[in-house]
Formats: C-alpha cells, sequence, structure tokens
C-alpha cells in the first residue's frame, strides 16, 4: 500500500501537512509561546514575527506541501513503471546500507540546495520566484516552507537525482523527508540554538540561515556549510 499509486496522493498530503504541523507547531510552541520569555536572550531578532508575515508563510507553506505531495504520486508512477532504483526488503543492502542511503541523500540533497538556493539568487529571473521566501525578514518555523509553487518545484529537482542514482528504501525515503523537515524547521526557529548533536562544525546553523535572511548573499547551505565555505560564502 506504502507504493500504490491510489492511495498515494491523498497519504501523502495527510502525511506532509501532519509532519509539517506537528514539527513546525512544536516549535513554534515552544520557542515563541511556552518559553518565550526563558529563551529571550536567544532570540536572533528582538521582534516577534508580524502576524502578517505568518498568514503569507502559512499561505505558501501550504501550496508547498501539496505541491510534494504531488511529488509522492510521481514517485509511485516512477517506480511502478521501473525507473527508479527502490527496493521493498531491507535485507537486500542490509541495515548498514539502509542507514547510509539516508545519509548520501542527505549529502546529495545539500549540494542540490546549495547550488539551486545560490542560482535562484544569481539569476534575476529564478529570484523572482525565491524573493516569497525572504519575504520571511523575521525567520520562525512556519518559515520553513513558505515557498512560490515555482519554488517548490525546483526543490523537487533533488527526488529524481536521488531515486534514478541510488538504491533506496521507501522507510529511508520516509526518514529522509522527516530529516528535512525537522531540519528546515531548526535553521528557520530564530534562536541561536545549537542541540547536543547539531554542534558539529561545518553545520548550517539558526544562526547562519537567519543571516541569510537578512544579507542574502551569505549562506546559501542547507545542512552543512561546507559548499559556503569552499566557495567563499560563508559568513
Ligand atoms: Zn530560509
Ligand atoms: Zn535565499
Amino acid at each position: 500500500m506504502l507504493l500504490d499509486k491510489d492511495y498515494s496522493l491523498l497519504t501523502g498530503a495527510l502525511v506532509f501537512a501532519l509532519r509539517y504541523c506537528l514539527i513546525a507547531g512544536i516549535a513554534y510552541f515552544v520557542f515563541y509561546i511556552w518559553k518565550r520569555k526563558q529563551y529571550f536572550h536567544l532570540k536572533l531578532n528582538p521582534k516577534q514575527p508580524a502576524f502578517q508575515q505568518i498568514k503569507s508563510e502559512l499561505f505558501y507553506s501550504a501550496t508547498t506541501l501539496l505541491i510534494y505531495s504531488f511529488s509522492v504520486w510521481l514517485l509511485i508512477y516512477w517506480y511502478q513503471n521501473g525507473y527508479t532504483q527502490i527496493y521493498t526488503k531491507i535485507e537486500t543492502f542490509g541495515y548498514a546500507y539502509f542507514f547510509l542511503s539516508i545519509l548520501m541523500m542527505i549529502v546529495l540533497h545539500d549540494a542540490y540546495f546549495y547550488w539551486s538556493h545560490k542560482l535562484m539568487h544569481r539569476i534575476p529571473f529564478l529570484f523572482r520566484f525565491h524573493k516569497i521566501h525572504h519575504y520571511s525578514h523575521n525567520p520562525n518555523p512556519w518559515s520553513a516552507f513558505s515557498f512560490h509553487p515555482v519554488e517548490a518545484l525546483i526543490s523537487l529537482g533533488i527526488m529524481p537525482i536521488i531515486l534514478f542514482l541510488i538504491p533506496v528504501h521507501p522507510y529511508a525515503l520516509i526518514a529522509f523527508y522527516t530529516v528535512i523537515t525537522l531540519y528546515n524547521v531548526y535553521i528557520h526557529v530564530g534562536y541561536k540554538v545549537n542541540f547536543m548533536f547539531l554542534g558539529f562544525p561545518i553545520q548550517n546553523t539558526a544562526e547562519d540561515h537567519d543571516l541569510h535572511h537578512r544579507v542574502s548573499k551569505y549562506n546559501y547551505g542547507l545542512y552543512f556549510s561546507f559548499w559556503d565555505r569552499m566557495m567563499k560564502t560563508y559568513k
């Protein structure tokens, strides 16, 4: 059923919406309502995000997630027609490969994100779409997927690259989508937070990405900062 096209659109939309509302909702509740005063000294922009900004973010996030749901349908279409490297028995490649495949998807996605994001800033035609994301002058968890539909489609370009190149199990894909949501919410949280494991030197942090929303010629990365450091766009 996981790879059945008939169920995919509705299930995909539900899973995307629930996962996003849960992760962004918890982050928003903790940092912007419950612990707001306690963590105020860590807030990167002392002002609270304007209601108008959050309203626009919710609208654009909803359209992005709807487009992502359609991509699940397409993924299953490709799978059923034998275009992908998707495999359904974890034993085929073993558990070590299962976890390695998640890591490979993250590394590939980071490179794709860096270059597509940088191009969206450098090519004026593409920046017309990306500027929707930069309306979020004061990033918060609801900014994570606030993209123009064209940018949402560009961001999906990583999926065929992964599906056609790397053997992946559907559970690894679900884990990868969850990492994308978690990490996107984290870099938009608007607070200087480094969780235990999220403190390694080449990590792209909420602080780094907050700076990108203010000075857009730096920090194009998603999970890591090594592309930025290598291409001298890190600040
Ligand atoms: Zn952003
Ligand atoms: Zn940008």
